[in-house]
């Protein structure tokens, strides 16, 4: 058979027609583009802002469900995807690295991928998954085995399955892949297991590995198959052979700027937790004794990898404040190009989008202990007696001072996304009110064991909640008003041209706000805690909104007093989807 009668054949076979082609230009474009949602972020910037306003704070009292989807099976844990909108389907991932494509109009399934995890994977937190990227004809997300998979957007058929690292070393992956001309590009996750932490593109088309790089100073990048350049100075900022098991580990992906062209990944804790064995405490030289890269964010260069510049929010970290929560592209009431972030360690952070420069910091949750602020330079003023002490100076050299450290280890902040509202210049951060007891103990390295060095216990600071969904000024540090909650926050926030600030809470609720006073217009129980992101999209004239409900996450887990606390909430996995039906749409 001819070339072209093969090609005739094969797209019979896939469905009857050519197949759809999502393009770069469509990725460019998601966030102006309503009838669809494209990207992780509702756009690679990651401001998770629809323009939409059919859906507005005068009528968001007449929105209701259209159907629900149930994730089935017996493999309820957390649920943290964010939907994707595309060509009358809406694709989710689910717990335990399973893949959905459903009938947009009826809530059917069209078909459903499941990974076959081996035994002894070893996901730190929850056997979770964030969301899938697509592109071409194709749909790619990462798997808890620590592998990324293509599958056929149109059938669920795999089209190819590439191995990202070794599952048996503590590597496994959650994030949405983000997509950038042609590009497949991505994380690890493992950063409790002295993994060490980078980013990979790959081709989109065949998997193929372009360029990779480590983002812990001695480690050497790839292109095209050839060693390209090492990252950092080898042992500038890390004492002897530590920088080998040095974690950093990219486990939320990134994000993109078309404008400056630079993706932007942020990386985890150094490893061990223990900050002596890679910091001896004596006053610093330059940055010696920093752990660069980690604790960081990186702005890289999509075609090679190369680093651009770098930011590092916690240097010589030592409270696993992860430097890898989303860094937000968006513009200033003045015009500022700019960078957002809401790091763990309990600061909001703008930096200059050309070249990662500190612009300034601002504390978002109450009584931060380790630091006393930031200084001009982005550094942050550390408050020396509130580090955890060295175990090797202790009397049985195990066991360190245990110190009460705010916020806790699963931070001011977590990688639940805030989002930034093109309508007020307001940014919408989902943040916790919480501390811990931690302790350093000795510890060395082991594959595949946990690498921390350190106990803890988390606490609440305060009786009547936990969370806290904060509107900032970013332009003046200024908080514009806070919605409490008493169990923490964990899942997704969105922002729309409709006034609205949507967000769920794990008590179940799915909640929309006024964007200026933080009142809450309408909510609807979902039956289980949401953790997921909430999208919106149009269809047919009508505003549609989705978000998976299934408790689940890090705080069941790791949340000592905290999990205590909310040990009654019920596990799920239901997709929600609603809309504003017309005859509603300008009803008071
Ligand atoms: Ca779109
Ligand atoms: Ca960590």
């Amino acid at each position: 058979m001819n070339r072209f009668v093969a090609a005739v054949v094969a797209a019979l076979l896939a469905g009857g027609s050519a197949q759809a082609q999502v393009t770069e230009e469509m990725l460019a474009n998601d966030q102006a583009s309503t009838g669809d949602v494209l990207t992780n972020g509702m756009g690679r910037d990651l401001q998770r802002y629809s323009p939409l306003d059919i859906l507005n704070r005068d009528n968001v009292k007449n929105l209701v469900p259209v159907w629900a989807f149930s994730l089935g099976g017996e493999k309820q844990r957390g649920q943290e995807t964010q939907p994707l909108i595309y060509d009358g389907m809406m694709y989710i991932t689910g717990s335990y690295s399973r893949l959905y494509a459903i009938d947009l109009a009826t809530g059917n399934e069209v078909w459903q991928y499941d990974a076959r995890l081996p035994e002894g994977i070893l996901p730190c937190c929850d056997v979770i998954n964030r969301g899938a990227a697509i592109y071409g004809d194709k749909i790619y997300f990462g798997t808890l085995d620590a592998r990324m998979v293509a599958l056929n957007l149109k059938t669920g058929d795999v089209v190819w399955n590439r191995k990202i690292d070794d599952y048996k070393a503590g590597y496994s992956y959650t994030a949405a892949p983000l997509i950038v001309d042609g590009k497949v590009i991505h994380g690890v996750s493992g950063g409790e297991f002295g993994i060490v932490g980078r980013v990979d593109a790959l081709d989109a088309e065949t998997g193929e590995r372009i360029w990779s790089r480590p983002v812990i100073e001695g480690h050497m990048g790839e292109l095209n198959g050839q060693p390209s350049t090492m990252t950092g100075t080898l042992n500038a900022t890390w004492p002897g052979d530590m920088w080998k098991t040095g974690g950093g580990a990219t486990w939320l992906g990134g994000s993109y700027d078309i404008e400056t062209d630079t993706i932007v990944f942020g990386t985890g804790n150094p490893a061990p937790w223990n900050s002596w064995l890679r910091n001896a405490g004596t006053p610093t030289e330059g940055n010696a004794g920093d752990n660069l890269y980690a604790a960081s964010r990186l702005g890289l260069d999509p075609d090679t990898g190369e680093i651009k510049w770098y930011f590092q929010t916690t240097p010589r970290e030592g409270w696993d404040y992860d430097g890898v929560n989303e860094v937000v592209a968006y513009t200033d009431r003045a015009g500022n190009k700019r960078w957002a972030t809401a790091d763990r360690n309990g600061f909001f952070y703008v930096l200059n989008r050309e070249d990662g420069a500190f612009v300034s910091a601002v504390p978002f949750v109450r009584d931060i202990t380790w630091a006393s602020g930031i200084d001009e330079t982005g550094r942050p003023i550390f408050v020396e007696e509130n580090r955890p002490s060295d175990p090797a100076a202790s009397a049985d050299g195990q066991k360190g001072e245990t110190i009460f450290a705010v916020p806790s280890f699963l931070g001011g902040k977590n990688w639940m996304p805030m989002a930034f509202s093109q309508r007020t210049g307001n940014f919408y951060v989902p943040s916790n009110e919480w501390g811990m007891d931690l302790w350093n103990e000795a510890i060395t390295y082991k594959q595949g064991a946990a690498y921390l060095g350190a106990g803890f216990t988390i606490k609440p600071l305060f009786e009547d909640y936990i969370g806290s969904l904060k509107a900032i000024d970013p332009d003046t540090g200024e908080i514009k008003w806070e919605y409490r909650n008493p169990a923490p926050l964990w899942g997704g926030v969105m922002a729309t041209a409709g006034g609205l600030v949507f967000t769920g809470t794990p008590e179940g609720l799915f909640l929309a706000l006024d964007d200026e006073t933080g009142e809450v217009l309408w909510s609807f129980q979902t039956g289980s805690g949401i953790v997921g992101q909430p999208v919106t999209w149009e269809q047919d004239g009508e505003q549609y909104v989705a978000v998976v409900s299934g408790w689940g996450g890090a705080v069941p887990l790791w949340g000592g007093e905290v999990a205590n606390k909310v040990n009654y909430l019920n596990q799920g996995g239901m997709v929600w989807t609603f809309k504003l039906p017309k005859q509603l749409a300008s009803a008071n």
